[in-house]
């Protein structure tokens, strides 16, 4: 029996949609535009909380909750972030029957709230940086649903910290892209770009903002995650200052990042193929899945033994009555577990288990002895070649445009990533995303200094800029 999906070279849409909701990672929910998230996908937040929150700390960032109600008033103070945030808010007006004095707004990022309170705990050089994370739901009101990438309440970390100088607040921006980069490969198995947003795509009400971009296998580039220089914009429009060194009142440099569920989404897509998901081994809620052959006497007691063999691992044994091994089979690879075993009679009598890798198919034969060497040694295979893929995928699927021609021609084919010059004009980019449907993604962080020219006006430009179409 197998799952059917839709086709996931020609219609991965409806391919991501159908393998969420049939891996049991999410449904959507009675409220329109939310989902629930099932504990086979939550177990995904968990491992990336658990991998995330080691490395925030590590870098002296304390966890702390701030509350999901914040007064509108709060908004206002900065004009760009309002303007940025006011089609996406939810109001709350009634509580406890009683109409509100100020209407509350249901947090959709927390930088006014936290800032109101820093401003409260903070007055002096002595007491920056502050460093304190959140994890939390946000709320932002989404017309359309899609499930982990566009829902109305999804789930994060947003850290927010503040500084006496520029340097060192534009120092913890890229430290937190990098973090995140690196989150993306060693967990994710996922290679992106690090750059800085255009103008127009930054943060409303940031001074600048870095971002990684992913490329996903329909040509499209996934925001996978965010990290802003606020400089003293927000400081000021509280007017918020700290006592410096010479007894001088100076505006903290602020920044703020996050990583949310959306992530989970990109994951999906990267390693996914026609029969569901593939999970590289480091986030996997499930590493190791043991079959034993239904109707083989001796293959469950023996499995049970492997299982405690296996304690280090993600492991579990799937005894489940009622179903076949082959049904069995394509339950856990639609689920993307890294490894099966599978285990029958004829196997516990040759002292042996069959092993087979989701990525590849691959089957290998395995002696008891052996199974713990060959399953940390295949784990890690995995998850390596599955971030080589990606990363293989996305720099053949990354092309030079030096023309309007070329460009074009390139989204309206294959798509991808366009590496091309650009004014860097808020005018030029508008007519590239009329003309193309293509957004600039970012400046990447390592571009070169090139003399080149717009591919839309011809006027100088000194990098290329990525471009892409916008998850
Ligand atoms: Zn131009």
């Amino acid at each position: 029996m197998s799952h059917q999906l839709p086709d996931f070279k020609t219609n991965l849409s409806d391919w991501f949609n159908e393998v969420v909701l049939k891996a049991e990672l999410a449904d959507y929910a009675p409220v329109k535009g939310c989902m629930v998230i099932r504990p086979y996908g939550y177990a995904l937040w968990e491992n990336i909380q658990k991998f995330m929150d080691v490395l925030i700390k590590k870098h002296g960032v304390d966890n702390a909750y701030f509350p999901l109600f914040i007064p509108m008033s709060f908004f206002e103070k900065e004009k760009e972030h309002i303007a940025g945030f006011a089609p996406e808010l939810a109001l709350v007006t009634i509580g406890g029957g009683k109409e509100l004095p100020e209407k509350l707004a249901v947090r959709p990022t927390s930088e006014t709230i936290m800032y109101h309170m820093y401003q409260k705990w903070f007055g002096s050089w002595r007491d920056l940086p502050v460093r304190i994370n959140q994890w939390c739901n946000m709320v932002r009101w989404e017309k359309r649903t899609y499930l982990f990438l566009r829902t109305s309440e999804f789930l994060w970390q947003e850290g927010h910290c503040a500084h006496l100088t520029h340097e060192e607040s534009i120092a913890e921006v890229e430290w937190a892209i990098k973090m995140y980069a690196q989150t993306y490969q060693e967990l994710f198995g996922m290679y992106g770009i690090i750059g800085a947003k255009s103008d127009t795509e930054k943060f409303a009400g940031g001074a600048k903002s870095y971002t990684f971009e992913a490329l996903m296998p329909n040509g499209k580039s996934l925001q996978a995650c965010t990290s802003h220089d606020l400089g003293q914009n927000f400081a000021k429009s509280i007017d918020w200052t700290v006592q410096d060194q010479k007894g001088n009142k100076s505006f903290p440099w602020q920044n703020s990042w996050g990583f949310s569920t959306r992530s989970i989404g990109g994951l999906i897509m990267s390693h996914g193929d026609q029969k569901g998901l593939v999970m590289p081994p480091n986030i996997a809620p499930i590493q190791i899945i043991i079959i034993p052959i239904p109707g083989h006497n001796t293959a469950l007691s023996k499995s049970q033994e492997l299982l405690k063999l296996l304690e280090n691992y993600r492991v579990k044994i799937d005894s489940k009555e009622g179903e076949t091994a082959g049904a069995k089979f394509n339950k856990w690879e639609l689920k993307g577990v890294p490894l099966r075993i599978e285990i029958g009679n004829r196997d516990v009598t040759a002292g042996t288990v069959i092993i087979c890798r989701r990525d590849t198919g691959e089957k290998i034969t395995v002696k008891f002895d052996n199974l713990s060497k060959t399953v940390a040694k295949l784990l890690n295979e995995i998850q390596q070649s599955l971030f080589d893929k990606h990363k293989k995928f996305t720099e053949s699927n990354t092309f030079k445009a030096d023309s309007y021609d070329e460009f074009k021609k390139i989204m309206e084919t294959s798509r991808g990533f366009i590496s091309a010059h650009w004014c860097e004009t808020a005018d030029c980019e508008a007519q590239i995303k009329t003309d193309t449907k293509a957004t600039t993604r970012c400046l990447p962080l390592d571009a070169v200094e090139e003399n080149g020219k717009c591919v839309r006006c011809g006027k100088p430009s000194p990098h290329r800029w990525l471009f892409g179409l916008s998850y």
